[in-house]
C-alpha cells in the first residue's frame, strides 16, 4: 500500500503513461516548524500517470497516510461558501428524491457534519461515515450521528446487514483521497438501497487537462476522474451514471447521480451525453492526449521562473499568498527558494510561523505581508483569487501588482 504503484487502481491495466511528474516532493501539508527540522524532510515521487486499459489518471507512489495527515485537521464549516452549497444541494436532494422521516441519508467523509445537518433540520434521519474522530467528535456536537471508520465493503455490508441501507449516499471530495477505489466503490453498491442514488462530486479531469491545473496534483489526490474512467469503475460493482451537473469547485468539478445498473426506469440526462461528448472530443479515452499535458506544465514552470527571473533583474519583491496544498506543488515543482519569494501569506494561524513544505519559505499574516510592501503578490491559490486581491488591496497605496501562475502568469495592474 506504501510505495510504487504498478498497476492501474481501478482496473489492474498497465501505468505506462505519464501525464506530469513533478518531481520528488514532501507531503504537500507537512509544514516545517523550524529550519533546523527542515533536513529531516521526506520527500516522495509525485507523479500523474494513466492507466493504459481504462485511462484513469493516478499517482503512481503511493505516500503512507501518516505522512499526509499527521495533525492536520479541515473542519468544511469554517468556509461560507461552503455552507451554501450544502445547503443548496439537500434542498434540491430532498424534492428531488422524495426524502422524508422514513428515509436514511448516509455521508462518507461527513467531516463536521455541516451537510447533513441540513436534512436533519428537514426531519430526514441521516449517518456520517468519517476516519476522524477529531471532526466525528465536532459532528456530534451538533446532533449529527457519525462512525469513525473507513468507509469500504467491509463497513457498508455490517451497515446492510443491521437494516441500514440509504436512499441517497453521498461523497463529496473524497473519491480522490480513496487509495482502494474498488473497495470504496463496492461499498456504495451494498450500502445502497434498490432504489437508491449516490450522488457524488469531484475535480473532473477534462478541467484540470483544460486549464493546465496540475498544481492540484499533490500526494492526498491518488486519482483524477475523467467520466469515461468513473464510469468504467462503476459499472465493474454494478452501478451506471445516469445525470450529472457542471460545479465551479475547485477548478471545475462535477456532481454524478448513479443508481443501480437495473434501473431502466432511468434514463441518461441531457448533460451527461454532453459530457460525455465533450471528453471524447478531447480525446480523453485516446492515450496519446495525455503526454501532451506534459508539455504544458513544463511551459507553465518556465512562465513562472521567467517572470522571477525579471523582477529579480529589476529589483522587485514578490511574496505570494496562500499556504495550501495547490502552491506548495507548484512552488516544489519550479524549484523555487526564500531568495525568490521572501515570505508566504496566510490567514490559518496554525500555519503562520512555520515554513512551507519543501520550498522551507516563512508564513506570516496577511499584515506582516503588507508590512512589507511587496512589489508583488503571487497568488498560489487562484481560485480565490477575487476574494483575495479584495483582501489585499492595500497594495494599490504602493503601487503593488498582483500575479497569478496558472496557466500563465498574469498581472494585473
Ligand atoms: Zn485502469
Amino acid at each position: 500500500m506504501v510505495g510504487l504503484v504498478t498497476r492501474c487502481r481501478s482496473c489492474g491495466g498497465r501505468l505506462g503513461v505519464t501525464m506530469a511528474d513533478l518531481g520528488l516532493q514532501p507531503a504537500s501539508n507537512a509544514f516545517v516548524t523550524s529550519l533546523a527540522a527542515a533536513h529531516e524532510e521526506k520527500r516522495y515521487p509525485l507523479r500523474a500517470k494513466v492507466c493504459e486499459s481504462c485511462k484513469l489518471v493516478q499517482l503512481d507512489y503511493d505516500v503512507a497516510p501518516q505522512e499526509l495527515f499527521g495533525n492536520y485537521v479541515y473542519f468544511s464549516s469554517y468556509s461560507d461558501h461552503w455552507l451554501v452549497h450544502a445547503r443548496q444541494y439537500c434542498e434540491m436532494a430532498r424534492r428531488r428524491f422524495g426524502l422524508d422521516a422514513r428515509s436514511l441519508v448516509v455521508e462518507l467523509a461527513s467531516n463536521d457534519g455541516y451537510l447533513l445537518r441540513n436534512f436533519i433540520e428537514m426531519g430526514v434521519p441521516v449517518l456520517g461515515i468519517d476516519p476522524s474522530d477529531t471532526v466525528a467528535a465536532a459532528a456530534q456536537r451538533i446532533g449529527v450521528p457519525t462512525l469513525v471508520e473507513f468507509f469500504g465493503e467491509s463497513l457498508a455490508n455490517t451497515l446492510a446487514a443491521d437494516g441500514r441501507q440509504a436512499d441517497l449516499i453521498i461523497a463529496n471530495n473524497v473519491l480522490a483521497h480513496v487509495p482502494l477505489l474498488n473497495d470504496f466503490v463496492a461499498g456504495i453498491a451494498v450500502l445502497l438501497k434498490a432504489d437508491g442514488t449516490v450522488t457524488i462530486e469531484f475535480p473532473h479531469l477534462l478541467e484540470l487537462i483544460e486549464h493546465v491545473e496540475f498544481d492540484t496534483i499533490y500526494h492526498e489526490h491518488y486519482s483524477y476522474f475523467s467520466l469515461y474512467a468513473i464510469e468504467q469503475a462503476f459499472s465493474r460493482h454494478g452501478l451506471r451514471l445516469y445525470d450529472a451537473e457542471r460545479l465551479p469547485t475547485h477548478g471545475g468539478s462535477l456532481r454524478i447521480y448513479a443508481a443501480h445498473s437495473n434501473r431502466p426506469d432511468l434514463e441518461d440526462g441531457a448533460l451527461l451525453r454532453t459530457l460525455r461528448a465533450e471528453e471524447s472530443a478531447a480525446g480523453l479515452a485516446d492515450l496519446d492526449t495525455y503526454p501532451r499535458f506534459a508539455e504544458r506544465v513544463e511551459n507553465c514552470r518556465q512562465s513562472v521562473l521567467a517572470f522571477l527571473a525579471t523582477a529579480k533583474n529589476e529589483g522587485r519583491s514578490v511574496a505570494a499568498y496562500g499556504a495550501a496544498a495547490k502552491g506548495n506543488t507548484l512552488l516544489n515543482f519550479c524549484g523555487v527558494t526564500p531568495a525568490d519569494i521572501s515570505q508566504v501569506a496566510d490567514r490559518n494561524p496554525h500555519k503562520q510561523s512555520k515554513f512551507l513544505p519543501g520550498t522551507h519559505i516563512p508564513v506570516v499574516s496577511p499584515e506582516m505581508l503588507l508590512q512589507a510592501r511587496p512589489d508583488y503578490v503571487l497568488i498560489l491559490p487562484w481560485n480565490l483569487q477575487a476574494e483575495i486581491r479584495q483582501q489585499l488591496q492595500g497594495i494599490k497605496e504602493w503601487g503593488g501588482r498582483f500575479v497569478t501562475p496558472v496557466p500563465m502568469v498574469v498581472i494585473y495592474p
